[in-house]
């Protein structure tokens, strides 16, 4: 007789596998060309790779634990890179902590501050790790929805949000899935709505060097009022086309930064030795990997959209991350979900749904999908030779 384990009263009862889970295997399973989980069928830089295998073959204590906070080096590195883009100078000794990805970040600054009762502001299309970590920490997300088109802060409604128990907002520019940004004044109208309140925010960061046009990041290191109760976070993920190695980091003042680390010591600990080791380098011995990756992926926006213009999807070409969002009212009336599900399993390319990040019905009604264009130009144009039939 197989033995059960006692009821269990889920934590998360709402909670299933992560649409990128999903996609990617149904493509996987349908031999799809995966345009779903966002991340690049190419390789990082070169150079970075020949680090990190020195790094690991160094031996000594290279292989061995980190520093909890990060190796210093790597602290260090982010820290001019931060004073060269945003103009902030940030403590790597108080206000930088190395990361096992944005994601660990995102979750380790949610429990550090959110406590049970707290409401927490998520701007719609949320990306689906923000709910799940306020509900741990025994908060309560209040949605609020980004407005269209163009997907941009509606301020009034954002006002409205604003609670005694507001205890976090979280905002995510540039936006994944919709490519919004922000503009300079954005940052100004924020800073004015929460002056005198004891929001703190949450800024996920991770595309922050993939804007297009000209547009420049409007990072909440910007803005030194903003800056003093934030939570910015980054990627290397996104930045060395490296997402499986899962490094990332969290910029907060030294008081915030205190708090986080309360969390991340006991959740992760420490990130890989060795790849924090690369990416140092990689960082101050290859400054224009960075500097040239705006170019580099409007090139192949520039491309995908040039594809997709030979379609009957319509779209706006996205104004930065590596996403396209596309209309396909013209070629079907299905629910996203469903056809997302069948863009993949009938017609071989796999795509996401963007409703699954709107807790509010009319994002129901949209008939959009999200495509990633972080691929080789052969895959997206066999990607777009398939969706040229629909
Ligand atoms: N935030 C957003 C908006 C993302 O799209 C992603 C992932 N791709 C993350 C956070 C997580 O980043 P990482 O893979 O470094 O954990
Ligand atoms: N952030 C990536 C995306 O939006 C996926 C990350 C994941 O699979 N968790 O597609």
């Amino acid at each position: 007789m197989r033995l059960m384990p006692p009821p269990i009263d889920s934590k998360l009862p709402r909670v299933g596998t992560t649409i990128f889970t999903v996609m990617s295997r149904l493509a996987a399973e349908h031999g799809a060309i995966n345009l779903s989980q966002g991340f690049p069928d190419f390789d990082p830089p070169e150079r970075l790779l020949d680090l990190a295998s020195q790094h690991m073959r160094k031996g000594g204590a290279g292989n061995q634990y980190a520093p909890m906070a990060g190796l210093p080096g790597l602290r260090h590195a982010i820290a001019a890179k931060v004073a060269e883009y945003y103009g902030r100078t940030v403590d790597p000794e108080d206000e930088i902590t190395v990361t096992s990805g944005g994601t660990e970040a995102l979750f380790c600054a949610i429990q550090a501050i959110v406590r049970a009762g707290d409401e927490v502001i998520l701007l719609d299309p949320a990306y689906d790790s923000y709910e799940p970590a306020v509900e741990l920490a025994g908060g309560r997300a209040v949605h609020v929805p980004l407005q269209r088109p163009g997907f941009g802060i509606d301020w009034q409604r954002l006002g409205d949000s604003i609670s005694p128990r507001t205890r976090l907002l979280v905002v995510n520019f540039p936006h994944n899935p919709s490519g919004a940004t922000l503009a300079a004044a954005d940052l100004e109208q924020l800073a004015e709505r929460l002056r005198g309140t004891g929001i703190f925010v949450l800024a996920d960061e991770v595309y922050e060097h993939m804007l297009f046009d000209g547009r420049r990041h409007q990072s909440l290191l910007w803005h030194a009022e903003l800056a003093a109760r934030s939570f910015v976070v980054s990627s290397f993920g996104k930045t060395c086309h490296a997402t499986g190695w899962k490094v990332g980091y969290c910029i907060a003042p030294s008081p915030l930064t205190q708090e986080f680390r309360k969390v991340h010591q006991f959740v992760q600990f420490v990130v890989a030795t060795p790849l924090q080791a690369a990416i140092a380098d990689f960082m101050r011995s290859c400054p224009e990997h960075a500097r040239e990756l705006p170019d580099f992926y409007q090139r192949k926006r520039d491309h995908f959209a040039g594809l997709l213009a030979r379609t009957r999807l319509r779209f706006e070409p996205a104004h930065s991350t590596y996403f396209q969002l596309v209309d396909y009212s013209a070629v079907s009336d299905l629910p996203d979900t469903e056809f997302a599900r069948l863009l993949t399993t009938r017609h071989g390319v796999a795509a996401i749904p963007i409703s699954v990040f709107s807790a509010d019905t009319a994002a129901k009604n949209e008939r959009i999908v999200r495509f990633c264009f972080a691929k080789h130009e052969a895959t997206l144009e066999a990607a777009a030779a398939r969706l040229r039939v629909l």
